[in-house]
């Protein structure tokens, strides 16, 4: 439980690098996990470990187990029992776990209607995925000069949130006032906000993508949309020029 503790205990010159990454499959009875990683060059050790990787390379995982005693983490997908509308919201780096939360989407009870924006380097990265979302691929490459998170915010911006809220009737006033923080966060600061909604809650929004870029998202849903912070989740999977070690 506590790996953690010793990996960082050990002195740097002997302490190996060490990313996060999504388990898109598990195979236990094979001994299998399935890994999507970005190939975004030889500038990390996770990317390039990747991009040079041969069948027999080697290296250590640590993973959360489910059967394991305590609190259940690793995974922030927790949408309320009772919700209507729900807003997916990832680049690459977060599109196995996005993908991993469409398999799921069958199981919540009320069907509500989903929506999901991916932001991918290429158009070639768009992959065939369970149809239960309404599904919009943002590719980078048909934008001349298109920075991280710009086709996501304009994708954003595209759905009438105002007249999707006012349909849904509006939120609980105890919630409704959450947007007065106006979310001016520390820019440089981590960004892991899971949504903190109790099972009545319609609306429930997943952002996960680059640090800034999932602030901004975010910073639109409640200052701008309306949305009571409490119902978005909103993580930072990277950081635009910062090794994430
Ligand atoms: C919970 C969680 C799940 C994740 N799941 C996945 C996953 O399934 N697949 C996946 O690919 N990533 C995933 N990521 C993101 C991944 O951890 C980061 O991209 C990480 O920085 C990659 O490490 P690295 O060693 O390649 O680069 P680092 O050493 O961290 O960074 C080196 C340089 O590369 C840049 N960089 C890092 N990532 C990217 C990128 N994607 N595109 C462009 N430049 C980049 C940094 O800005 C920095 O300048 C996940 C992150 C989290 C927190």
């Amino acid at each position: 439980h506590d790996w953690y503790s010793a990996y960082r205990a050990l002195p740097d010159a002997q302490r190996p690098s060490a990313r996060t990454y999504t388990i898109r499959a598990l195979r236990p009875e094979q001994a299998e996990v399935d890994v999507e990683f970005v190939l975004h060059g030889d500038n990390g050790p996770a990317s390039r470990w990747a991009m040079n990787a041969s069948p027999g390379d080697r290296l250590a995982m640590t993973a959360p187990d489910a059967n394991a005693e305590g609190p259940k983490q690793g995974y922030e997908w927790k949408p309320p029992q009772g919700v209507r509308r729900i807003l997916i919201i990832a680049d690459e780096t977060a599109l196995p776990a996005a993908a991993g939360i469409l398999e799921t989407l069958d199981d919540l009870p009320l069907k509500p209607k989903v929506e999901a924006l991916f932001e991918v380097p290429r158009r070639d990265d768009v992959q065939p995925l369970p149809q239960a979302a309404k599904l919009r691929w943002l590719a980078r490459d048909a934008e001349p000069a298109c920075q991280h998170g710009e086709l996501l915010m304009r994708a954003l911006r595209d759905i009438d949130l105002q007249q999707e809220i006012v349909a849904l009737g509006g939120f609980p006033s105890a919630v409704a006032n959450g947007s007065e923080d106006a979310l001016n966060q520390d820019e440089d600061a981590p960004l892991w906000d899971p949504a903190t909604l109790d099972d009545s809650a319609p609306f429930y929004a997943w952002i996960a993508a680059e640090t800034k870029v999932a602030m901004k998202l975010r910073r639109y849903l409640v200052n701008e949309c309306g949305l009571p912070k409490q119902y978005v989740t909103s993580m930072g999977y990277w950081r635009l020029g910062k090794a994430n070690g």
